[in-house]
């Protein structure tokens, strides 16, 4: 039952993030006017707005102009219930849900931009930074100042890295906003699972590029973003970040 409850919510903030991923770059408002079809403007009606099931009940077209209606809209929501439900299944009903999913949000959200637009908007890594010092705040002193450790080191560490990656690329590695994202990581993550996260953005977006390269899909000298690699470590981190911490240094001391 409650389990339902978690991925009918988690599509419903699906559906938001989707707006949200279209609208923000662009400079729309987020509220008005309510969902319409991207092509002629036609508004939605209301069954024809719930999440996944809408879209299929349309067969992925718009009603009037029979255009066709991108399924990243339905994809993008079926993987926010199900980060919802992994994260209900790792945590149970807790603290640690409510900071999985709103972190969870904010990433995805960030990811799907990055790979649009190859930016990250400020207006997101600066709410995404405020909620997560606030949401640290509410739990005390210990871990607000753990946050915000964590949120500096998180800016240094990305600094380092850049300039190590621009050093060993020959280019600019990253874009402005990679920093304050991981600064936004560190925030919500609290060392040492910050470091989990970190690692794991630079060993798949060192192994996605070199593929991208190897096979020739990414051209020389052409960007890639590095955000949806940040957004996957703050993930995988929110999840299992002191678990994997812990597992290091027993391997480590047995080593
Ligand atoms: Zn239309």
């Amino acid at each position: 039952m409650t389990l339902a409850l978690v991925i009918v919510l988690g599509a419903c903030v699906g559906s938001f993030l989707n707006v949200v991923v279209y609208r923000l770059p662009q400079g729309l408002s987020l509220w008005h006017p309510p969902s319409h079809c991207p092509h002629c403007q036609s508004p939605l009606r209301p069954w024809e707005n719930v999440p996944v099931l809408g879209w299929l009940w349309l067969r992925g077209r718009c009603r009037y102009c029979q255009r066709p209606i991108s399924p990243r809209y339905p994809l993008v929501e079926l993987v926010t219930a199900l980060w919802f439900a992994l994260a209900w299944w790792r945590f149970g009903t807790s603290d640690s849900l409510v900071a999985a999913v709103l972190l969870g949000s904010w990433l995805l959200a960030l990811a799907l931009i990055d790979l649009d637009t190859l930016t990250l908007p400020d207006s997101l890594l600066k709410s995404g930074l405020a909620a997560g010092l606030l949401w640290q705040g509410i739990h005390g002193w210990p871990d607000f100042h753990a946050g915000v450790l964590g949120m500096v080191v998180g800016l240094w560490l990305l600094d380092i890295i850049g300039w190590v990656a621009s050093i060993v690329m020959g280019q600019p590695a990253l874009g402005g906003g990679d920093p304050k994202l991981a600064a936004l990581l560190g925030a919500w993550l609290q060392m040492p699972a910050l470091l989990v996260a970190l690692f794991v953005a630079v060993l798949t977006g060192a192994v996605v590029g070199l593929g991208g390269r190897v096979t020739g899909r990414l051209a020389a000298g052409q960007p890639m973003p590095f955000g949806p690699f940040l957004a996957l470590g703050g993930a995988v981190a929110v999840l299992w970040g002191a678990t994997l911490w812990e597992r290091y240094w027993q391997w480590l001391q047995a080593a």
